[in-house]
């Protein structure tokens, strides 16, 4: 056994013999010394072997990068001039004595130090080595005291920790099922769960009260994002609580989870409803580290003789607004037309802008291509409205309100990267008020987070007018990041139906897929509600990590395949046809 990590050998231990156990991270030969640093889980010591013990000698001149080595040495003070102070163990050094090898390693396909100089699907394959790298190591780490923190605080609050299954129904959470095909039910199909909502649900009328559970949800999207196909929920339910109360709690969690392990104070979370997020931020996650809001002009653009605005400001779906960048006239023409690329990314079809040069000088100071189709009076009162100064430039946005908010939403983001613009390290908000529903472009509605969140109005209210209903949801934003979302759920059998209703489910498919929900709600379901945090977004905004594949040990690909075991794989006809699995021939 060991005596110490390598990592953890520091001047105290001067004069101890030792036992070390790990991988040789480098081999030095300083004529006729070999120095070997031997790495660990808790970092790198110097192991130093002279030529005077022979046979040791010669068995550390023969190791290589990444054997697996045991050694016996002396601790000692490293000579003076050759201290290290960017290591924690570079004040001593271990004058080696024995060494074993306990492992070969072949030359491993990069050096942990030139990690960047290989393309990720390299390190994707390696992951075993990859994830030998310090810093990934701290990463995983460092999430694992975040699940044990968060834990501590369930725990302490009376939840109990309830496993869910895995092979279930579907749960709808907006995204496509994982389905797993039953050999002793033919032609059916388990899904994957795409949170444990329903389970919990049921938990709460059987009386726990009190549930969380660290979950593996499953979700088949197109992985445009920094998404992954399995990722993991803090996923929380609640009897009796309204939802001030489970706001409050998960508040209080996460910034005791920030105060411990960072040292970082968030403070108390504003609320600001989702309406308001939109007009102002264009984004119902607004990132309000950024002062830059979204200033709505389309009254002052109803009037004028250019259709690209006029159109949207007289349409009630569209919507005009502009963005103020401070400083912003130092862009040239071809960043704007970078930015005009980028916002047609969001369905943008240009982006038109002015630069004030010389407010002074009234509409003459203005630089635009649109400034003329304006007129002077309109333009010098967007300026006015805008408390705009001369340096300033002037984004504007004009097409449905959907696009505009997201694509100048978007844009105020990446501008504010760009220009150095971001003010906080850290802006935490709850965002309420949600809609109920949005609209699913094909005449119908879809629920704005899933189908068992409770609105804000009664049955009746709901049925006459679903567009406008709120839901009693809340999502917990972070440094523009969905932290975590929930809601307060229905507990009450006839809404439920009323919802699926709305939602265009009729009585016997809500019976055939929610039946068991359905009938749960019959035999005293109490109030209840909860939420559920995307545990690997709070670990990489933690940790500044620039992916959330830097925080999972195992991530799957951009298009959901692991690179590693090659997943997924093809199975043998054997295997198919247990299944009653014919595949269509692909031409
Ligand atoms: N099940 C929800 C989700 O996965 C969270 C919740 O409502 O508790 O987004």
């Amino acid at each position: 056994m060991r005596s110490h990590y390598c990592g953890e050998l520091r001047e105290e231990h001067i004069g101890e013999d030792v036992t070390l156990m790990g991988w040789v991270h480098r081999r030095r030969d300083h004529g006729g010394v070999i120095f070997l640093d031997v790495r660990d889980r808790e970092g790198i010591s110097q192991v130093v072997f002279d030529p005077d013990r022979e046979e040791s000698f010669k068995l550390a001149d023969s190791v290589r990068s990444e054997f697996v080595i045991e050694l016996r040495g002396t601790v000692r003070a490293r000579p003076d001039g050759t201290l290290n102070k960017d290591m924690s163990t570079g004040g001593i050094e271990v004058l080696g004595k024995e060494l074993i090898i306990l492992n070969k390693a072949e030359t491993p396909p990069f050096q942990l130090d030139d990690h960047q100089q290989v393309g990720e699907d390299v390190r994707l394959r390696h992951r075993y080595i990859d994830l030998r790298r310090p810093e990934i190591q701290n990463k995983l780490r460092f999430r694992s005291k975040v699940t044990s923190a968060l834990r501590t605080y369930l725990d302490g609050h009376g939840f109990l920790d309830i496993e869910t299954p895995i092979l279930t129904r579907a749960t709808p959470e907006g995204a496509r099922d994982y389905l797993v095909p039953s050999r002793t039910h033919e032609g059916s199909f388990f899904a994957l769960p795409q949170s444990p909502q329903l389970f919990k649900q049921l938990l709460m009328v059987s009386g726990f009260d009190r549930y969380y559970q660290i979950a593996k949800c499953f979700r088949d999207e197109d992985l445009r994002a920094d998404r992954q196909p399995e990722f993991t929920q803090v996923d929380i339910e609640a009897s009796f609580m309204n939802e001030e109360e489970i706001m409050g709690m998960a508040e209080e969690m996460i910034r005791g989870v920030f105060q411990n392990l960072m040292n970082v104070d968030l403070g108390e979370f504003p609320r600001m409803p989702y309406a308001e997020a939109m007009r102002r931020f264009g984004s119902d996650k607004p990132d309000l580290r950024i002062s830059m809001e979204l200033v709505d002009v389309a009254d002052l653009m109803a009037t004028v003789d250019f259709k690209v605005f006029a159109g949207p400001a007289k349409d009630p779906k569209g919507r005009v607004a502009a963005l103020k960048v401070p400083g912003g006239a130092v862009l040239t023409r071809k960043q704007i037309d970078d930015y005009t690329k980028f916002v047609s990314i969001y369905g943008a079809r240009g982006l038109a802008w002015i630069k004030v040069n010389a407010l002074e000088d009234g509409v003459e100071g203005l630089q635009s291509p649109i400034v003329k189709f304006l007129g002077e009076d309109v333009s010098l009162q967007i300026m006015q409205r805008l408390g705009a100064k001369n340096g300033d430039i002037v984004f504007f946005g004009a097409d449905s309100a959907k696009i505009v908010s997201e694509a100048i939403g978007a844009l105020r983001i990446k501008v504010a990267e760009d220009l150095g613009l971001i003010e906080r390290e850290w802006a935490p908000l709850w965002v309420v008020d949600f809609p109920m529903f949005e609209e699913t472009g094909k005449g119908g509605l879809t629920a704005l987070h899933h189908p068992f969140t409770a609105p804000s109005c009664s049955v009746d209210e709901l049925k006459s007018s679903p567009e406008t209903a709120l839901s009693r949801a809340y999502d917990m934003v972070l440094n523009g990041t969905e932290l975590g979302g929930g809601s307060i759920r229905i507990h009450d059998q006839a809404m439920q139906k009323v919802v699926f209703k709305i939602l265009g489910i009729e009585d016997e498919e809500a019976q055939e897929k929610f039946g068991f929900l359905l009938n749960a709600l019959k035999y005293g379901a109490p109030p209840h509600g909860g939420l559920a945090f995307g545990l690997d977004r709070l670990v990489m905004l933690m940790t500044g990590s620039d992916s959330i594949r830097e925080v999972i040990a195992f991530p799957k690909t951009q298009s959901a395949s692991c690179m590693l075991t090659d997943a997924p794989g093809e199975v043998s006809a054997a295997q198919l046809h247990e299944l009653n699995i014919r595949l269509r021939k692909t031409p």
